[in-house]
């Protein structure tokens, strides 16, 4: 009889939820939570061990070695790998395709003869050059706080152990002077404590983090986003990973940072959409983060002015503890909101005269005006008013946008020359020369439909000539630096027009800004979508927001063809309570989220039919086959699910999606049904494209 052989259970980055054996030789003793070397195929791959077992269900002769451990890798501690583990099991995807990403690409790099030394030394030493040592002027402010944030503070210190908070602040009230007196606490108390803090944008942490090393002058504090060079992220991911790093600020992947002195976390503008991941393993960080303080009985505080309706629902029935702030901090007022009619107004280049004047006015005030339109390109299609052409994308169900090269943006300069325009897809990035005559009927007189921010700007520099105007969209953030700069030229005081989407829109604190214009907004609020009025509501408020953070006065004005639609009537009213209460109600009634949790399994294929009649045979298998793979008939009959359709964009890059909702008011009959009926499904080995997406946001 042989002996059993010492196996490693490996995680690796691939599309398979069950972790890969291999053989451990003497020289390595791997422990749980190692990252390791092996083969895979005729390469070789950087995993991370789960389990050490004895004996394996693989045939001897296909079972390989395990080659070697990464070195000076820190192991993370079973927390993380509880984490991960819940992360997994709760979106269906495998442990590796989560722990993997989340590790930045030097510090899981495969060694190779070339390699010179270690990254992780490296990384580590790096670090340790960046971090400020405190200095002796970067004296906190002495701000009394307000009833309010005393109050809303005491709520946060009442609970010891795990609490999830709801801070609902409208803008400017003062959330983050509270956090910061709350984290102040938690990292006095303990030399080792860490605190996490969630944003939704890579562009909110360049202020914030300037926030924080002014009050927290002695806590190293690291970044973590996906806009950092390769070298930095693996020095502040490795400083967040050994518990140097006493603060971490970071977008959404930041939640899956293996931090071992964590002590709190908080996740500021909760309700934002950013907090899902979009590609690959499609989590919540903000769930992720509900779940990490479950789990390792932290408190967390979820910070917004519009809350999410889930977050929202959470709290009122006391699941979550609330604390409000409903006053602005500082002296500042709200604004108060004007609706313009659309209607039979006079425009200028998409502006009311009202609108027009007030620009004038604020700007001789010397103060800023912020004027949204979420929308960007030059014009959003290109059409020929002879004979109806438009500029279709060939290989998506979407217009191409007409784009100006020359792009000004960041901060004004004059264009030289005439200007250049290409034709953008948004879905499939494909670009096309802007013909120069129609490709349909040969008539020359092609125009641009509608506006977008890039052809605002030009309109306000012919109506605003003296205005020195700056532009902030994604086109202008490709440019490395540019959205800083831009920035630091508001706050500075050198613009007095800022035009953007709702990048501009996010946290900002322009000390300066005292109107807002929203150009038209209209077309959101009858989008298919059921969250499209809660968004919408948010992201008003959230430019609306940035008016008169430091002012007695200031106002915003919506032109609109609606002004009398519930969105409008809250956001004029500041009521975000009313319009949650309204919104509630309504997807009571009508049996949506968050009284039902949903699943959506999606697929791509050559054809619509392809598509539809994969997701159709998806359904059968689990409807009528569902017994045969361990799927409880008892808890399926607490589905329902949808017919497959199209996806609301139903071609993009050539191929057809399609959709079904799955949803139940149960979380656990949802997700023990979804288990064995993916496993099933992964076994047919459909060479289709499908995805799971475990609480979608878009439908
Ligand atoms: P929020 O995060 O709720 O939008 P901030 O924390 O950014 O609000 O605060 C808005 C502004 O008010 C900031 O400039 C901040 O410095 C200031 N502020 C906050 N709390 C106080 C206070 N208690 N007294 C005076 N100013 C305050
Ligand atoms: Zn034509
Ligand atoms: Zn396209």
């Amino acid at each position: 009889m042989t002996p059993p052989i010492p196996i490693a259970r490996v995680a690796l980055d691939v599309p398979v939820p069950e972790p890969f054996d291999y053989v451990i030789a003497p020289q390595w003793g791997p422990r749980v939570g190692d990252w390791v070397v092996v083969p895979w195929g005729r390469a070789r791959r950087v995993g991370l061990v789960l389990e050490l077992v004895e004996g394996s269900s693989v045939a001897p002769e296909r079972l390989r070695e395990l080659e070697s451990l990464l070195p000076d890798m820190p192991r993370p501690g079973p927390e993380w790998l509880a984490l991960i583990a819940f992360a997994a099991r709760y979106y269906h995807v495998g442990v590796g395709e989560l722990a993997l990403p989340s590790v930045p690409k030097l510090l899981r790099a495969v060694p190779s003869a070339r390699t010179r030394g270690s990254p992780v030394v490296r990384a580590r030493e790096r670090f340790a050059a960046t971090v400020q040592t405190p200095s002796a002027d970067s004296v906190a402010p002495d701000r009394i706080l307000t009833p309010e944030q005393t109050a809303a503070l005491d709520s946060l210190r009442a609970v010891r152990g795990h609490a999830v908070h709801l801070l609902h602040g409208i803008t400017g009230s003062g959330k983050t002077e509270v956090y910061f007196r709350w984290i102040q606490d938690i990292l006095a108390a303990d030399a080792s404590a860490q605190t996490l803090i969630l944003v939704p944008e890579i562009a909110l942490t360049p202020e914030l983090a300037r926030r924080i090393r002014e009050r927290f002058s002695d806590c190293p504090l690291a970044i973590l986003h996906s806009d950092m060079a390769d070298a930095e992220r693996a020095a502040h991911w490795l400083a967040a990973a050994e518990g140097r790093a006493r603060i971490v600020l970071g977008t959404r992947l930041a939640v899956l940072a293996p931090l071992p002195g964590l002590a709190a976390i908080v996740v500021d503008e909760e309700h934002d959409a950013s907090f899902k991941q979009q590609e690959g393993a499609r989590y919540s960080a903000r769930d992720l983060a509900i779940a990490l303080a479950a789990q390792r009985s932290l408190p967390v505080v979820l910070g917004s002015a519009t809350p999410s309706l889930e977050t929202w629902h959470a709290a009122r029935r006391g699941r979550y503890r609330m604390a409000s702030l409903h006053e602005r901090a500082g002296g500042a007022a709200l604004p108060q909101v004007r609706r313009i009619p659309l209607k039979g107004a006079a425009l200028q280049h998409g502006l009311t005269e009202p609108a027009m004047a007030a620009v004038r006015e604020t700007a001789a005030r010397g103060e800023q005006t912020l004027i949204f339109l979420n929308r960007r390109g030059y014009a959003p299609v290109l059409s020929c008013a002879a004979c109806g052409w438009l500029s279709r994308c060939d290989q998506c169900d979407a217009y191409r946008v007409m784009h100006r090269l020359s792009s000004q943006g960041g901060r004004a300069a004059p264009s030289a020359g005439p200007a250049r325009y290409r034709l953008v897809c948004h879905h499939c990035a494909s670009e096309r020369p802007v013909p120069r005559i129609c490709p349909q009927c040969g008539n020359v007189d092609l125009a641009g439909l509608g506006q977008g921010t890039q052809r605002l700007e030009e309109g306000l520099q012919s109506l605003f000539p003296d205005l020195r105007i700056g532009r902030l969209d994604r086109d202008v953030a490709r440019r490395r630096g540019a959205t800083q700069s831009l920035l630091d030229a508001a706050h500075a005081g050198e613009v007095d027009l800022l035009v953007g989407t709702q990048m501009l829109a996010k946290g900002h604190d322009f000390r300066r800004l005292t109107l807002v214009v929203v150009v038209d907004a209209d077309a959101a609020l009858f989008a298919a979508d059921f969250r499209a009025p809660e968004r919408l509501f948010a992201t008003l408020m959230q430019v609306a927001g940035r008016a008169g953070r430091h002012h007695a006065r200031s106002s915003v004005i919506i032109q609109t063809r609606f002004a009398e639609h519930p969105v409008y009537e809250a956001l004029a009213a500041h009521d975000y309570e009313r319009f949650a209460a309204q919104q509630l109600i309504e997807r009571e009634q009508a049996l949506l989220p968050p009284f039902v949790h949903q699943a959506l399994l999606t697929a791509q294929a050559k054809s619509q039919d392809d598509a539809t009649g994969f997701l159709a045979r998806a359904r059968t298998l689990l409807q009528t086959g569902g017994a045969q793979h361990g799927i409880d008939p008892e808890l399926l009959a607490r589905l329902t699910v949808c017919d497959p359709v199209p996806m609301p964009v139903a071609q993009v890059r050539g191929l057809s999606r399609a959709q079904m909702l799955i949803e139940s008011p149960s979380r656990p009959a949802l997700h023990a049904v979804i288990t064995p009926w993916l496993a099933a499904l992964r076994e047919q080995r459909s060479s289709l494209r499908w995805q799971l997406v475990i609480d979608p946001l878009e439908i």
